[in-house]
């Protein structure tokens, strides 16, 4: 049987996109080699980051370069053996990160995080999942009066010019938010307009239970077996055998370019990698909204399987064998501040932020490939974004007006 549309990849920007072209009336097969919102989309911290407009850049400070090149903050980690291979990406993103850069990349961000949460409500609806969504914001603490003056002066900047909200809590305030925190801080940011939800992997789950209630399927399949047909359609190999369709869209995340260096398109996709651990708490200590550590760059928040810890980034091969080290450095630090009892998880949890070195995703199609498309490089905000650039793909491939300019998310836009 020959599909409409082959998506490739069933996380959270694969499922949505699938959404939205059955949405738009195409017959859509997701394949993937596993289920659906099994990587990264299942391990991340659960933010719907509405606030996250202005990206996180490669550090230009040389000081602060040569903490993280050193290993000596525990929100990096960075595999000095890796740096051959990543150079072509970070030096990509070293330059992507001047004051300019990170004005067009936010001016690029904007109108995808803008509609994120809208999107995502929408989904929900349809997905009858919509209780989930926890309306608290996010707190960022701060123990020095020096760092959230900094902070304070940055996030006014960006309120001006993205029009990102924050407030100033006291640390009585942050008492208030959150009783069961055993540490003072000096006082807090609120981000008030993100949300979050308790397991951003079952939102996927979720998601993926109505594309197959609306007649969707789903098929194990290796996308790197991706090839053209001679009547110009394209195919994979699945379990049980070819699965083809007229038109195909990569929306494998941080492993994207595995397809696309066969087909000979060269992308310079890098993964941010992250860990998390879930832990039990003493007697009946929770958090209300997820809780950022400033000083340490761990987030904790309160998930079904129990207080998740994820961790910042380690700049490693994709494919390098976990390293947790961070997630050892940083849990002295989530002891003192909350009362968390024992790790629930076996082993820490890897994931992989895809970047490109812009922190604007690829949307639309490929150059020279007629009927392949491509929906990848979400970085920190793929969570956040699934829907809405669902939605923008599936307007541009049938060809309906885009819902904003997608020149920005070009994916030959590298050269
Ligand atoms: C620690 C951490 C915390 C985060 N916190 C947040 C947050 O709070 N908010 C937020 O918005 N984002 C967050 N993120 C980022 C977010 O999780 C990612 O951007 C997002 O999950 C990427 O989704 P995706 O669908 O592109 O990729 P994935 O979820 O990885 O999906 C890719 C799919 O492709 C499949 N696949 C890969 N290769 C093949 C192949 N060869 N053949 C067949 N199938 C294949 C995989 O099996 C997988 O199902 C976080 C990430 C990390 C690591």
């Amino acid at each position: 049987m020959t599909s409409d549309v082959m998506v490739l990849g069933a996380g959270m920007v694969g499922v949505s996109a699938a959404l939205h072209l059955q949405k738009r009336g195409r017959s859509v097969v997701l394949v993937d080699r596993g289920g659906v919102a099994e990587q990264t989309s299942y391990g991340n911290a659960g933010i719907i980051q509405v606030e996250g407009v202005v990206p996180y850049p490669f550090p230009r400070d040389v000081g602060k370069l040569a903490q993280y090149a050193f290993n000596m903050l525990p929100e990096a980690h960075l595999h000095w053996s890796a740096l051959p291979s990543l150079a072509p990406w970070l030096w990509r993103y070293f330059l992507a990160s001047t004051e300019a850069g990170q004005a067009r990349s936010a001016a690029g961000a904007k109108p995808l995080v803008l509609a994120s949460i809208v999107e995502h409500e929408a989904l929900m609806r349809e997905a009858g999942i919509d209780s989930v969504l926890r309306r608290t914001g996010y707190l960022r603490l701060y123990r020095h009066a020096r760092q959230f003056d900094l902070a304070i002066a940055q996030e006014t900047q960006d309120r001006e010019r993205y029009g990102v909200n924050f407030e100033a809590v006291t640390a009585a305030g942050v008492r208030q938010l959150e009783p069961h925190l055993t540490e003072s801080f000096h006082a807090a940011l609120l981000m008030p307009d993100p949300v979050s939800v308790p397991d951003p992997g079952a939102v996927g789950k979720a998601y993926g239970d109505l594309f197959f209630k609306r007649g969707g399927r789903l098929e194990r399949g290796e996308a790197r077996t991706l090839e053209q047909t001679s009547d110009g359609g394209w195919q994979v190999q699945g379990d049980h055998g070819a699965i083809r369709a007229r038109e195909a869209v990569v929306c494998l995340g941080p492993w994207s370019d595995d397809v696309l260096r066969k087909l000979k398109t060269w992308v310079p996709l890098g993964s941010k990698r992250g860990y998390h651990m879930h832990y039990t708490a003493r007697g009946n200590a929770t958090l209300n909204r997820p809780v950022l550590d400033t000083d340490n760059g761990y987030v904790l928040t309160a998930m079904t399987q129990g207080i998740r810890l994820t961790t910042g980034a380690e700049v490693a091969r994709r494919d390098a064998a976990p390293t947790p080290v961070q997630l050892d450095r940083v849990e002295p630090a989530a002891r003192r501040m909350f009362p968390l009892e024992n790790r629930v998880d076996p082993q820490p949890w890897l994931g992989r932020r895809p970047c490109l070195p812009d922190m604007l995703p690829a949307i639309g199609p490929v150059p020279g490939a007629q009927g392949l498309w491509v929906n990848f490089g979400h970085h920190h905000l793929g969570f956040t974004l699934g829907p809405v650039s669902g939605r923008l793909l599936a307007e541009m491939l049938t060809g309906e007006a885009p819902f904003t300019n997608p020149a920005a998310y070009r994916l030959d836009r590298f050269g």
